[in-house]
């Protein structure tokens, strides 16, 4: 790899033979961490729109978001190919039959893959038939994204996750059955993790086989538990610097071939209390790489920890 890092955009290019560009879909689904089926409230950083910003209403039909979407992008990215992101709160959690017809009105032309993001208790073996059953009749991949945040069980309690490590396991062992791609999200610098945290995040996304993963800074939207609390000040932000050695560190440990999908999150500024040190994130993207280049680092240069690493000391 010549690469300090493998970043998504190589990734889709060695996949696709070309540049592939991902389109958000929004479609009306809820949280089960929100309607109260696992918990109310959701988790305490998460605004009311869900996780993403930039999609279109979803009173439109997919298929007419996708055309919209594409008819802007395309010519300002040079893309041919697209792939289509459910990427709103949890894209799995709705009956089965809605489920499959949103996925199937998904597969118009040059829509090469679906990418739905869900999370981790969401994932059952029907859902997956179906996808299954898509990709095989329209032949488009299917990606999923799972969110997990952190892998510290007491950490996902106190954001009021809803759900443990445990079903992260067992949702990203039975995508793998079915071939899928997967990608996890992290977000790097909670409060209550540390660096430890971090690297065991990358050691476990690295022996589960994960194709991608992707790193977000802790953005605090207001009126969100968060918000509050930071407001009060019962939590402190890491540095820009000691979060940019978090993220090396991640790299580091992150076996090679799986793609980073980006290294910050971003949200609109009307809407946070605080967002990535008020830097912008190719700023911050271009710290990462610094810190790479200085070090003489590469993407899992201490991917040493697999395949009992006691023996070699012998
Ligand atoms: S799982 Fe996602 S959509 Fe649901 S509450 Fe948490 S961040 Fe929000």
């Amino acid at each position: 790899m010549d690469q300090k890092y493998l970043p998504y955009s190589k990734y889709l290019k060695d996949k696709y033979g070309e540049k592939v560009y991902k389109i958000p879909v929004n479609i009306p689904v809820s949280c089960p961490n929100r309607d109260g089926n696992c918990g109310t409230g959701g988790c305490i950083f998460c605004g009311e729109v869900g996780a993403g910003f930039e999609a279109l209403p979803n009173d439109m039909t997919v298929a007419n978001q996708l055309r919209e979407n594409i008819k802007k992008i395309a010519p300002k990215y040079k893309a041919k190919k697209f792939i289509a992101y459910f990427q709103n709160f949890t894209n799995t959690y709705m009956p089965i039959d809605f489920f499959e017809k949103y996925m199937r009105e998904a597969c118009i032309e040059d829509i090469v893959e679906i990418c739905i993001s869900s999370r981790p208790d969401c994932i059952n073996d029907d859902y997956l038939d179906i996808l299954k059953k898509i990709e095989e009749e329209k032949g488009v991949n299917i990606t999923i994204e799972l969110g997990l945040q952190t892998v510290n069980y007491h950490t996902l309690k106190k954001i009021n996750r809803g759900h443990g490590l445990a079903e992260y396991i067992d949702a990203v062992l039975r995508i793998k059955k079915y071939g899928f791609a997967m990608c996890t999200h992290f977000i790097a610098n909670l409060p209550w993790d540390n660096d430890e945290d971090l690297i065991e995040a990358a050691k476990i996304v690295s022996i589960l086989g994960m194709d991608q993963v992707k790193l977000h800074s802790l953005f605090i939207l207001r009126d969100t538990v968060m918000g509050d609390m930071y407001e009060n000040n019962e939590f402190e932000i890491c540095s820009l610097e000691e979060y940019v050695n978090r993220v090396v560190m991640f790299i580091r440990h992150t076996k090679e071939d799986i793609a980073f999908q980006r290294f910050v999150g971003r949200a609109p500024a009307d809407r946070t209390l605080f967002c990535n040190w008020s830097t912008s994130w190719w700023k911050i993207k271009d710290m990462v790489d610094e810190l790479m280049e200085q070090g003489g680092y590469k993407q899992g240069d201490l991917y040493n920890y697999v395949n009992g690493p006691a023996l070699k000391k012998l």
